[in-house]
């Protein structure tokens, strides 16, 4: 043991880690044990979930074959969507690798679910950036407005509560549809429980009970032992190459939720007429599988990772959301820099550190579907996979640094102390 405690400083030596910033972590990871203990716990509850929903549903070898061509009676696709929809406690779910990337997953529950002249609300402030572009915030060929749909939204009052006289103004003849954003994405507000989404739900349908409520849950599962879908969110929507994923889903996006609402959806990725009963799953499955499996530890990782950097970063005086004692209902971390310099430098750091591409440096560049540069670091085995460890941040005030994901935690925190060591090289902090 004594050994080990010799080795361990030393290897972070031998990887470019100085003395001090491996005192500062000995510090921060001494802070952390309640909150990972309580991290495990909910991993454990979701372990057990998910396997529960294996069981039940008879995953079997057969499952993890695929399909090519039409992929008619593929049984390892629908058992994978019992499966989803027993996790996510839905009546139905729609989980395909033909979902390209989550926002392809939102665009498809929103357009399958409006039709012209139905208007969509989000109660929560500006949708994620890419959701602009699908519901015609930013005009946009093929966006709903084109369609005809219209959308309003009610901002967010201080303190990030929920403006519920307003949203009971903004419902009018009109509304369809409700569209909830659990986590913060590219902005500082906090991200909201499950518990949050499951008020705000009962209130929109208290006001209009003929409304949908879709959440958009990306980051957010298994961060928490309950999903929105258990709150009376008629479809629940994320990406595979996210959370639920757990690392080792090369595609796919999913959709839980309402048998109505599924079956409209699986209309309109295939054709009308065709529906769920086409889409081959080729040789992806048992990576779906497995990776669904893993992803309550996989979550575990990240979530352990982002508590361990606000820790850090709190203590080098940077603004942290959440704060390190602040409550998670996602893997994202926030780091404001205020300063493009260390926003790059933060990015660089995570990329050197990544298992792939460590020798590339990432730039800010202008990415299709962000309105401003954005710099990405994602050395990961899935391109682009924010599960793994990975940095973003749009080069704009605050200069925020968005920091998610790690598939084991010793990763993440050789990433961040990396980052620290970027920072001091550079005279930054
Ligand atoms: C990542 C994300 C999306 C979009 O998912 P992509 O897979 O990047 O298309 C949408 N909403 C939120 C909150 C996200 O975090």
């Amino acid at each position: 043991m004594d050994s080990i405690n010799k080795v361990l400083p030393e290897a972070y030596r031998q990887f470019g880690i100085d003395e001090d910033i491996i005192k500062l972590s000995d510090e921060i990871l001494s802070a952390c044990s309640e909150r990972f203990a309580l991290i495990d716990k909910i991993s454990e509850i979701n372990q057990l979930k998910v396997l529960d929903a294996f069981r039940k549903n008879n995953v079997s070898e057969a499952c993890l074959l695929g399909t090519s061509g039409y992929g008619y009676g593929d049984i390892g696709r629908d058992t994978l969507e019992k499966v989803y929809a027993t996790v996510f406690k839905t009546e139905d779910a729609l989980v395909r690798p033909q979902i390209t990337c989550g926002t392809h997953a939102l665009s498809l529950a929103l357009s399958s679910n409006l039709l012209p002249g139905d208007e969509l609300l989000s109660p929560v402030g500006k949708p994620y950036d890419t959701l602009e572009e699908v519901i015609g915030i930013r005009d946009s060929v093929g966006s709903l407005k084109e369609y005809g749909v219209t959308y309003r939204q009610v901002e967010l009052l201080e303190g990030d509560r929920f403006d519920y006289e307003g949203i009971k103004n903004a419902v009018n003849e009109k509304t369809k549809l409700v569209t909830i954003q659990r986590s913060k994405g590219y902005q500082t507000r906090k991200s909201f429980s499950v518990k949050e989404i499951a008020d705000l739900i009962k209130f929109v349908k208290e006001v209009k009970p003929s409304v949908k409520v879709m959440v958009d849950n990306c980051y957010g599962e298994f961060t928490d032992v309950c999903e929105p879908s258990e709150f009376g969110a008629d479809m629940t929507v994320g990406s595979l190459i996210k959370n639920p994923g757990g690392g080792l889903a090369p595609i796919g996006g999913y959709i839980a939720g309402s048998k109505e609402c599924i079956e409209r959806a699986s209309y309109r990725l295939t054709s009308p007429g065709l529906g769920r009963e086409v889409g081959a799953s080729l040789d992806v499955l048992k990576n779906l599988y497995q990776g669904l499996f893993l992803a309550p530890t996989v979550t575990a990782s990240a979530l352990k990772g982002a508590v361990f950097a606000a820790g850090i970063y709190e203590k080098l005086g940077f603004d942290c959301v959440p704060s390190f004692n602040g409550e998670r209902n996602d893997i994202i971390q926030a780091v404001s820099f205020h300063d493009p310099q260390k926003l790059i430098a933060f990015c660089e750091a995570i990329q050197a550190a990544s298992p792939v591409d460590s020798n590339v440096r990432p730039e800010p560049w202008d990415m299709p579907g962000y309105d401003s540069k954005v710099i990405m670091a994602a050395g990961t085995f899935v391109s682009g996979a924010s599960i793994e460890l990975s940095a973003d941040g749009p080069l704009r005030e605050p200069y925020a640094a968005y920091f998610q994901g790690g598939i084991t935690w010793p990763h993440v925190k050789i990433g961040i102390l990396n980052t620290v060591q970027a920072l001091k090289n550079k005279g930054l902090i």
